[in-house]
Protein backbone atom coordinates (compact mmCIF):
# COMPACT_ATOMS: atom_id res chain seq x y z
CA UNK A 1 0.00 0.00 0.00
CA UNK A 2 1.18 3.67 -0.48
CA UNK A 3 3.77 2.59 -2.98
CA UNK A 4 2.85 4.50 -6.32
CA UNK A 5 2.25 7.79 -3.43
CA UNK A 6 6.11 6.53 -1.83
CA UNK A 7 7.38 6.98 -5.46
CA UNK A 8 5.24 10.39 -6.44
CA UNK A 9 6.24 12.25 -3.47
CA UNK A 10 9.87 10.98 -3.78
CA UNK A 11 10.35 11.87 -7.44
CA UNK A 12 8.76 15.41 -6.42
CA UNK A 13 11.40 15.62 -3.89
CA UNK A 14 14.93 14.42 -6.00
CA UNK A 15 13.40 17.38 -8.46
CA UNK A 16 13.79 19.75 -5.84
CA UNK A 17 16.90 18.43 -4.52
CA UNK A 18 18.39 18.65 -8.54
CA UNK A 19 17.98 22.62 -8.22
CA UNK A 20 19.96 23.49 -5.57
CA UNK A 21 18.85 26.94 -4.42
CA UNK A 22 14.85 27.37 -4.87
CA UNK A 23 12.64 29.77 -6.16
CA UNK A 24 8.70 30.14 -5.32
CA UNK A 25 8.20 28.95 -8.95
CA UNK A 26 9.94 25.52 -7.73
CA UNK A 27 8.01 24.98 -4.58
CA UNK A 28 4.77 26.15 -6.19
CA UNK A 29 5.16 23.24 -9.00
CA UNK A 30 6.29 20.60 -6.46
CA UNK A 31 3.33 21.99 -4.54
CA UNK A 32 1.36 20.96 -7.54
CA UNK A 33 3.07 17.88 -7.56
CA UNK A 34 2.12 16.87 -4.21
CA UNK A 35 -1.37 17.46 -4.31
CA UNK A 36 -1.91 15.41 -7.29
CA UNK A 37 0.15 12.56 -5.81
CA UNK A 38 -2.36 12.47 -3.03
CA UNK A 39 -5.18 13.10 -5.12
CA UNK A 40 -4.54 9.88 -7.20
CA UNK A 41 -3.51 8.02 -3.85
CA UNK A 42 -7.73 8.78 -2.67
CA UNK A 43 -6.98 10.68 -0.01
CA UNK A 44 -10.14 13.08 0.44
CA UNK A 45 -9.73 16.48 -1.30
CA UNK A 46 -10.88 18.78 1.50
CA UNK A 47 -7.53 17.11 3.70
CA UNK A 48 -5.58 17.41 0.44
CA UNK A 49 -6.36 21.41 0.41
CA UNK A 50 -5.63 21.97 3.69
CA UNK A 51 -2.63 19.82 4.03
CA UNK A 52 -0.87 21.86 1.05
CA UNK A 53 -1.98 24.66 1.96
CA UNK A 54 -0.19 24.53 5.37
CA UNK A 55 2.67 22.84 3.77
CA UNK A 56 2.96 25.36 1.17
CA UNK A 57 3.01 28.46 3.87
CA UNK A 58 5.32 26.93 6.09
CA UNK A 59 7.78 26.08 2.55
CA UNK A 60 7.25 30.04 1.27
CA UNK A 61 9.69 31.42 4.10
CA UNK A 62 12.82 32.98 3.41
CA UNK A 63 13.98 30.78 6.17
CA UNK A 64 13.54 27.94 4.68
CA UNK A 65 14.51 29.05 0.81
CA UNK A 66 17.32 30.64 1.78
CA UNK A 67 18.70 27.68 4.18
CA UNK A 68 21.88 25.89 3.03
CA UNK A 69 19.60 22.97 1.83
CA UNK A 70 16.16 24.04 0.76
CA UNK A 71 15.27 20.71 -0.11
CA UNK A 72 15.64 18.85 2.82
CA UNK A 73 14.16 21.57 4.15
CA UNK A 74 11.09 21.13 2.20
CA UNK A 75 11.06 17.19 3.05
CA UNK A 76 11.47 17.92 6.52
CA UNK A 77 8.43 20.34 6.32
CA UNK A 78 6.29 17.29 4.13
CA UNK A 79 7.34 14.40 6.77
CA UNK A 80 5.41 17.14 9.59
CA UNK A 81 2.80 18.20 7.92
CA UNK A 82 1.74 14.13 7.19
CA UNK A 83 2.76 13.10 10.47
CA UNK A 84 -0.21 15.94 12.12
CA UNK A 85 -2.86 14.79 9.04
CA UNK A 86 -2.12 11.12 10.43
CA UNK A 87 -2.42 12.31 13.84
CA UNK A 88 0.86 13.27 15.39
CA UNK A 89 1.26 11.23 18.14
CA UNK A 90 0.29 7.60 18.95
CA UNK A 91 -2.75 7.02 20.42
CA UNK A 92 -3.13 3.95 23.10
CA UNK A 93 -7.03 2.10 24.23
CA UNK A 94 -7.60 3.87 27.32
CA UNK A 95 -8.67 1.21 30.19
CA UNK A 96 -11.07 1.91 32.73
CA UNK A 97 -11.03 0.84 36.55
CA UNK A 98 -14.38 -1.17 35.49
CA UNK A 99 -14.31 -5.13 35.44
CA UNK A 100 -14.98 -6.03 33.17
CA UNK A 101 -13.73 -3.01 30.72
CA UNK A 102 -15.74 -3.03 27.32
CA UNK A 103 -14.63 -2.86 23.89
CA UNK A 104 -17.44 -2.89 21.08
CA UNK A 105 -16.29 -3.30 17.22
CA UNK A 106 -18.22 -1.32 15.03
CA UNK A 107 -18.14 -1.44 10.87
CA UNK A 108 -19.36 -2.55 7.86
CA UNK A 109 -19.82 -6.27 6.66
CA UNK A 110 -16.64 -7.27 4.94
CA UNK A 111 -14.34 -4.59 6.55
CA UNK A 112 -12.96 -7.31 8.79
CA UNK A 113 -14.32 -6.32 12.14
CA UNK A 114 -14.40 -10.05 13.35
CA UNK A 115 -10.86 -10.85 12.59
CA UNK A 116 -10.10 -7.76 13.86
CA UNK A 117 -11.76 -8.64 17.27
CA UNK A 118 -9.79 -11.70 16.98
CA UNK A 119 -6.30 -9.87 16.77
CA UNK A 120 -7.27 -7.78 19.23
CA UNK A 121 -8.30 -10.32 21.85
CA UNK A 122 -4.73 -11.94 20.45
CA UNK A 123 -2.79 -8.73 21.80
CA UNK A 124 -4.26 -7.82 24.81
CA UNK A 125 -3.70 -11.71 25.72
CA UNK A 126 -0.26 -11.26 24.87
CA UNK A 127 -0.24 -8.38 27.58
CA UNK A 128 -1.44 -10.63 30.41
CA UNK A 129 -5.22 -9.77 29.87
CA UNK A 130 -7.76 -12.33 30.15
CA UNK A 131 -10.43 -10.94 27.15
CA UNK A 132 -13.69 -12.75 26.42
CA UNK A 133 -14.95 -12.29 22.46
CA UNK A 134 -18.91 -11.98 22.04
CA UNK A 135 -20.45 -13.03 19.00
CA UNK A 136 -23.52 -10.07 18.70
CA UNK A 137 -23.23 -10.88 14.60
CA UNK A 138 -26.32 -12.76 14.71
CA UNK A 139 -27.37 -11.98 11.44
CA UNK A 140 -24.33 -13.22 9.37
CA UNK A 141 -25.19 -17.11 9.99
CA UNK A 142 -21.15 -17.70 9.69
CA UNK A 143 -20.28 -15.03 11.65
CA UNK A 144 -20.69 -16.62 15.20
CA UNK A 145 -18.72 -19.93 13.71
CA UNK A 146 -16.14 -17.70 12.52
CA UNK A 147 -15.48 -16.17 16.01
CA UNK A 148 -15.88 -19.49 17.53
CA UNK A 149 -13.18 -20.84 15.29
CA UNK A 150 -10.66 -18.00 15.73
CA UNK A 151 -11.07 -17.79 19.14
CA UNK A 152 -10.31 -21.09 19.53
CA UNK A 153 -7.43 -20.72 17.81
CA UNK A 154 -6.00 -17.97 19.87
CA UNK A 155 -7.23 -19.83 23.04
CA UNK A 156 -9.67 -16.94 24.02
CA UNK A 157 -13.29 -17.95 24.75
CA UNK A 158 -16.05 -16.91 22.86
CA UNK A 159 -19.32 -16.05 24.16
CA UNK A 160 -22.66 -16.95 21.68
CA UNK A 161 -26.18 -16.15 22.55
CA UNK A 162 -27.39 -17.83 19.63
CA UNK A 163 -31.13 -17.08 18.96
CA UNK A 164 -31.03 -14.40 21.11
CA UNK A 165 -31.03 -10.45 20.65
CA UNK A 166 -27.72 -8.76 20.09
CA UNK A 167 -28.72 -6.57 23.34
CA UNK A 168 -29.36 -9.53 25.80
CA UNK A 169 -26.06 -11.54 24.32
CA UNK A 170 -23.83 -8.56 24.99
CA UNK A 171 -25.98 -8.12 28.21
CA UNK A 172 -25.42 -12.02 28.93
CA UNK A 173 -21.60 -11.47 27.53
CA UNK A 174 -20.69 -9.30 30.53
CA UNK A 175 -22.17 -11.31 33.18
CA UNK A 176 -20.35 -14.55 32.04
CA UNK A 177 -17.04 -12.08 32.23
CA UNK A 178 -17.80 -11.67 35.57
CA UNK A 179 -18.82 -14.76 36.48
CA UNK A 180 -15.85 -16.24 34.93
CA UNK A 181 -13.27 -13.11 35.55
CA UNK A 182 -12.37 -12.36 32.28
CA UNK A 183 -11.22 -8.71 32.61
CA UNK A 184 -12.06 -7.24 29.02
CA UNK A 185 -14.96 -8.08 26.62
CA UNK A 186 -14.83 -7.60 22.74
CA UNK A 187 -18.29 -7.22 21.10
CA UNK A 188 -18.39 -8.04 17.49
CA UNK A 189 -21.56 -6.47 16.09
CA UNK A 190 -23.44 -6.73 13.23
CA UNK A 191 -22.37 -4.96 9.78
CA UNK A 192 -24.12 -4.33 6.71
CA UNK A 193 -22.47 -3.99 3.35
CA UNK A 194 -23.93 -0.18 3.29
CA UNK A 195 -24.66 2.18 5.98
CA UNK A 196 -28.49 1.03 7.20
CA UNK A 197 -30.86 1.96 9.78
CA UNK A 198 -31.62 -1.25 11.66
CA UNK A 199 -27.81 -1.98 11.68
CA UNK A 200 -27.30 1.54 13.49
CA UNK A 201 -30.16 1.56 15.64
CA UNK A 202 -28.82 -2.01 16.72
CA UNK A 203 -24.99 -0.53 17.53
CA UNK A 204 -27.01 2.22 19.30
CA UNK A 205 -28.84 -0.47 21.49
CA UNK A 206 -25.94 -2.31 22.42
CA UNK A 207 -24.05 0.47 23.23
CA UNK A 208 -26.68 2.10 25.97
CA UNK A 209 -26.78 -1.48 27.16
CA UNK A 210 -23.38 -2.37 27.75
CA UNK A 211 -21.84 1.44 28.33
CA UNK A 212 -18.84 0.38 26.62
CA UNK A 213 -15.70 1.80 27.52
CA UNK A 214 -14.31 2.13 23.81
CA UNK A 215 -15.84 1.90 20.83
CA UNK A 216 -13.77 1.35 17.87
CA UNK A 217 -14.40 1.61 14.16
CA UNK A 218 -13.08 -0.60 12.30
CA UNK A 219 -12.31 0.88 8.60
CA UNK A 220 -11.37 -1.19 5.63
CA UNK A 221 -8.14 0.51 3.54
CA UNK A 222 -8.94 -0.72 0.52
CA UNK A 223 -12.18 1.48 0.46
CA UNK A 224 -11.33 4.75 -1.44
CA UNK A 225 -12.78 7.79 -0.96
CA UNK A 226 -16.53 6.28 0.01
CA UNK A 227 -14.51 5.67 3.60
CA UNK A 228 -15.42 9.19 4.41
CA UNK A 229 -19.08 8.74 3.98
CA UNK A 230 -19.13 5.93 6.35
CA UNK A 231 -17.07 7.22 9.16
CA UNK A 232 -18.68 10.26 8.85
CA UNK A 233 -22.25 8.34 9.20
CA UNK A 234 -20.84 6.33 12.00
CA UNK A 235 -19.06 9.10 13.87
CA UNK A 236 -22.43 11.13 13.78
CA UNK A 237 -24.85 8.00 15.21
CA UNK A 238 -22.86 5.49 17.21
CA UNK A 239 -19.57 7.65 17.78
CA UNK A 240 -16.52 6.34 18.82
CA UNK A 241 -13.35 7.03 20.34
CA UNK A 242 -10.57 5.09 17.66
CA UNK A 243 -10.12 3.47 14.35
CA UNK A 244 -8.47 0.46 13.23
CA UNK A 245 -7.65 0.50 9.52
CA UNK A 246 -7.45 -3.34 8.26
CA UNK A 247 -6.13 -4.90 5.13
CA UNK A 248 -3.22 -2.07 5.20
CA UNK A 249 -1.28 -5.08 3.55
CA UNK A 250 -3.48 -4.50 0.05
CA UNK A 251 -2.32 -3.04 -3.28
CA UNK A 252 -5.26 -0.60 -3.00
CA UNK A 253 -4.27 3.44 -3.14
CA UNK A 254 -4.76 3.79 0.46
CA UNK A 255 -5.60 7.24 0.67
CA UNK A 256 -9.16 7.28 2.44
CA UNK A 257 -7.86 5.32 5.85
CA UNK A 258 -5.05 8.81 5.33
CA UNK A 259 -8.20 10.82 5.43
CA UNK A 260 -9.91 9.01 8.35
CA UNK A 261 -8.16 11.17 11.01
CA UNK A 262 -8.45 14.35 9.49
CA UNK A 263 -12.23 13.81 8.58
CA UNK A 264 -13.45 12.78 11.93
CA UNK A 265 -10.90 14.04 14.63
CA UNK A 266 -10.82 10.37 16.14
CA UNK A 267 -7.13 8.95 16.45
CA UNK A 268 -6.42 5.79 14.37
CA UNK A 269 -5.40 3.25 17.37
CA UNK A 270 -4.57 -0.25 15.30
CA UNK A 271 -3.74 -1.06 11.86
CA UNK A 272 -4.24 -4.53 10.39
CA UNK A 273 -1.61 -5.83 7.83
CA UNK A 274 -2.43 -9.37 7.31
CA UNK A 275 -5.47 -12.18 8.16
CA UNK A 276 -3.12 -13.93 10.79
CA UNK A 277 -4.26 -12.66 14.85
CA UNK A 278 -0.70 -10.91 15.11
CA UNK A 279 -0.77 -8.18 12.25
CA UNK A 280 -2.55 -6.47 14.65
CA UNK A 281 -0.45 -3.66 15.27
CA UNK A 282 -0.58 -0.25 17.30
CA UNK A 283 -0.27 2.71 15.19
CA UNK A 284 2.07 4.74 15.01
CA UNK A 285 1.72 8.40 12.66
CA UNK A 286 5.03 9.11 12.64
CA UNK A 287 6.28 5.81 11.64
CA UNK A 288 3.78 5.60 8.80
CA UNK A 289 4.56 9.01 7.69
CA UNK A 290 8.65 8.31 7.39
CA UNK A 291 7.36 5.34 5.66
CA UNK A 292 5.34 6.56 2.76
CA UNK A 293 8.19 8.70 2.67
CA UNK A 294 10.37 6.19 1.97
CA UNK A 295 12.68 6.96 5.28
CA UNK A 296 12.16 3.77 6.59
CA UNK A 297 11.23 2.34 10.06
CA UNK A 298 14.12 1.77 11.50
CA UNK A 299 12.20 1.75 14.80
CA UNK A 300 9.93 -0.64 13.51
CA UNK A 301 12.32 -3.51 12.70
CA UNK A 302 14.30 -2.91 16.18
CA UNK A 303 11.20 -3.82 17.85
CA UNK A 304 10.20 -6.81 15.27
CA UNK A 305 13.34 -7.93 16.09
CA UNK A 306 12.68 -7.78 19.98
CA UNK A 307 9.55 -9.40 19.88
CA UNK A 308 10.79 -12.16 17.50
CA UNK A 309 13.88 -12.98 20.13
CA UNK A 310 13.35 -14.82 23.46
CA UNK A 311 15.60 -16.36 25.65
CA UNK A 312 16.02 -19.21 23.88
CA UNK A 313 17.77 -17.56 20.52
CA UNK A 314 20.05 -15.52 22.84
CA UNK A 315 21.39 -18.66 24.33
CA UNK A 316 21.61 -19.58 20.98
CA UNK A 317 23.44 -16.79 19.96
CA UNK A 318 26.19 -17.48 22.83
CA UNK A 319 26.67 -21.01 22.06
CA UNK A 320 27.12 -19.59 18.26
CA UNK A 321 30.12 -18.12 19.78
CA UNK A 322 31.52 -20.99 21.65
CA UNK A 323 31.01 -23.93 19.19
CA UNK A 324 30.75 -22.26 16.00
CA UNK A 325 27.59 -21.65 13.55
CA UNK A 326 26.31 -24.91 12.07
CA UNK A 327 23.39 -25.79 9.34
CA UNK A 328 20.84 -26.21 12.47
CA UNK A 329 21.50 -21.97 13.31
CA UNK A 330 21.45 -21.09 9.80
CA UNK A 331 17.91 -22.81 9.54
CA UNK A 332 16.96 -20.74 12.89
CA UNK A 333 18.03 -17.63 11.33
CA UNK A 334 15.84 -18.18 8.14
CA UNK A 335 12.78 -19.15 10.42
CA UNK A 336 13.70 -15.92 12.45
CA UNK A 337 13.41 -13.67 9.28
CA UNK A 338 10.14 -15.25 8.33
CA UNK A 339 9.12 -14.44 11.60
CA UNK A 340 9.80 -10.44 11.14
CA UNK A 341 7.46 -10.59 8.15
CA UNK A 342 10.61 -12.14 5.33
CA UNK A 343 12.60 -9.75 3.37
CA UNK A 344 9.96 -8.39 2.00
CA UNK A 345 8.49 -6.91 5.28
CA UNK A 346 11.88 -6.35 6.77
CA UNK A 347 12.98 -4.51 3.68
CA UNK A 348 9.85 -2.71 3.28
CA UNK A 349 10.46 -0.60 6.75
CA UNK A 350 14.33 -0.12 5.73
CA UNK A 351 15.01 3.88 4.29
CA UNK A 352 14.52 3.64 0.51
CA UNK A 353 13.82 0.23 1.28
CA UNK A 354 10.06 0.37 -0.43
CA UNK A 355 11.44 1.70 -3.46
CA UNK A 356 14.13 -0.63 -4.09
CA UNK A 357 11.44 -3.67 -3.63
CA UNK A 358 9.11 -1.50 -6.24
CA UNK A 359 12.30 -1.19 -8.57
CA UNK A 360 12.67 -5.08 -8.63
CA UNK A 361 8.75 -5.27 -9.02
CA UNK A 362 8.00 -6.22 -5.93
CA UNK A 363 10.33 -10.08 -6.96
CA UNK A 364 12.51 -10.72 -3.52
CA UNK A 365 12.46 -14.65 -4.09
CA UNK A 366 11.60 -15.35 -0.47
CA UNK A 367 10.91 -18.80 -2.16
CA UNK A 368 14.66 -19.26 -1.60
CA UNK A 369 14.15 -19.66 2.13
CA UNK A 370 11.98 -22.45 1.26
CA UNK A 371 14.56 -24.55 -1.21
CA UNK A 372 16.96 -23.38 1.35
CA UNK A 373 15.24 -25.28 4.14
CA UNK A 374 14.85 -28.23 2.00
CA UNK A 375 19.05 -28.78 1.51
CA UNK A 376 19.25 -28.37 5.28
CA UNK A 377 16.74 -31.14 5.53
CA UNK A 378 18.47 -33.45 3.68
CA UNK A 379 21.91 -33.09 5.37
CA UNK A 380 21.99 -35.60 8.18
CA UNK A 381 22.13 -34.44 11.56
CA UNK A 382 26.66 -34.96 11.13
CA UNK A 383 26.43 -32.58 8.09
CA UNK A 384 24.59 -29.59 9.77
CA UNK A 385 26.61 -29.95 12.98
CA UNK A 386 29.93 -30.15 10.78
CA UNK A 387 29.15 -28.46 7.05
CA UNK A 388 32.73 -28.51 6.66
CA UNK A 389 32.96 -32.53 5.96
CA UNK A 390 30.17 -31.65 2.81
CA UNK A 391 32.33 -32.99 -0.38
CA UNK A 392 31.29 -32.98 -3.63
CA UNK A 393 29.55 -36.68 -3.00
CA UNK A 394 27.84 -35.61 -0.05
CA UNK A 395 26.46 -32.18 -2.09
CA UNK A 396 24.98 -34.32 -5.33
CA UNK A 397 23.19 -36.58 -2.52
CA UNK A 398 21.78 -33.67 -0.73
CA UNK A 399 21.03 -31.80 -4.21
CA UNK A 400 19.00 -34.71 -4.82
CA UNK A 401 17.60 -35.04 -1.80
CA UNK A 402 15.86 -31.44 -1.70
CA UNK A 403 14.93 -31.35 -5.31
CA UNK A 404 17.80 -28.36 -6.02
CA UNK A 405 20.56 -28.26 -8.53
CA UNK A 406 24.29 -28.58 -7.15
CA UNK A 407 25.17 -25.22 -7.58
CA UNK A 408 21.92 -24.39 -5.22
CA UNK A 409 23.73 -26.58 -2.26
CA UNK A 410 27.21 -24.31 -3.22
CA UNK A 411 25.83 -21.08 -3.00
CA UNK A 412 24.22 -22.11 0.73
CA UNK A 413 27.28 -23.86 1.64
CA UNK A 414 29.22 -20.52 0.56
CA UNK A 415 26.45 -18.43 2.79
CA UNK A 416 27.40 -20.63 5.74
CA UNK A 417 30.86 -20.55 5.09
CA UNK A 418 30.75 -16.45 5.74
CA UNK A 419 28.67 -16.66 8.56
CA UNK A 420 31.16 -19.00 10.24
CA UNK A 421 34.14 -16.65 9.36
CA UNK A 422 32.07 -13.83 10.85
CA UNK A 423 31.64 -16.13 13.76
CA UNK A 424 34.92 -17.02 14.28
CA UNK A 425 36.18 -13.38 13.98
CA UNK A 426 33.37 -12.27 16.86
CA UNK A 427 34.68 -15.23 18.87
CA UNK A 428 38.14 -13.55 18.85
CA UNK A 429 37.13 -10.42 19.24
CA UNK A 430 34.80 -11.42 22.48
CA UNK A 431 37.86 -13.52 23.92
CA UNK A 432 40.28 -10.69 23.56
CA UNK A 433 37.52 -8.06 25.37
CA UNK A 434 37.48 -10.95 28.19
CA UNK A 435 41.11 -11.13 28.18
CA UNK A 436 41.32 -7.65 28.60
CA UNK A 437 38.75 -6.95 30.89
CA UNK A 438 40.31 -9.83 33.29
CA UNK A 439 43.62 -8.12 32.78
CA UNK A 440 42.34 -4.55 33.99
P1 LIG B 1 -16.47 -8.58 8.99
O1 LIG B 1 -17.60 -8.91 8.09
O2 LIG B 1 -16.29 -7.12 9.14
O3 LIG B 1 -16.52 -9.27 10.31
O4 LIG B 1 -15.17 -9.03 8.22
P2 LIG B 1 -14.17 -10.27 8.47
O5 LIG B 1 -13.46 -10.11 9.75
O6 LIG B 1 -14.91 -11.54 8.26
O7 LIG B 1 -13.12 -10.03 7.29
C1 LIG B 1 -13.48 -10.06 5.93
C2 LIG B 1 -12.33 -10.64 5.13
O8 LIG B 1 -11.23 -9.76 5.15
C3 LIG B 1 -11.83 -11.96 5.68
O9 LIG B 1 -11.54 -12.81 4.60
C4 LIG B 1 -10.56 -11.59 6.41
O10 LIG B 1 -9.64 -12.66 6.47
C5 LIG B 1 -10.05 -10.45 5.58
N1 LIG B 1 -9.21 -9.51 6.33
C6 LIG B 1 -9.50 -8.87 7.49
N2 LIG B 1 -8.48 -8.08 7.89
C7 LIG B 1 -7.50 -8.22 6.96
C8 LIG B 1 -6.18 -7.63 6.80
O11 LIG B 1 -5.69 -6.82 7.57
N3 LIG B 1 -5.48 -8.03 5.69
C9 LIG B 1 -5.99 -8.93 4.79
N4 LIG B 1 -5.24 -9.25 3.75
N5 LIG B 1 -7.21 -9.47 4.91
C10 LIG B 1 -7.96 -9.14 5.97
Amino acid sequence: MFDSLSDRLNDTFDRLRGKGKLTEADITSAMRDIRMALLEADVNFKVVKEFVAKTKERCMTAEVMESLSPAQNVVKIVLDELTEMLGSTESKLVFSNRIPNVIMLVGLQGSGKTTAAVKLAYLLKKQGRSPLLVACDVYRPAAADQLATLGGEIGVPVFRGDGAHPVDIAKGAIQEAVDHLRDVVIVDTAGRLQIDEQMMQEAVYIKKAVKPDQVLMVVDAMTGQDIVNVVSTFAERTDFDGVIISKLDGDARGGGALSVRQVTGKPIKFVSMGEKPDSLEPFYPDRMAKRILGMGDVVGIIEKAQEAADAEQLEAAERMLREGFTMNDMLDQMKAVKKMGGMKGILGMLPGGQRALNQMGGNLDEGIFDKNEAIIMSMTKEERLRPSIINGQRRARIAKGAGVTPTEVNSLMKQWGEMNKMMGRMRTMANQAQAGGKKG
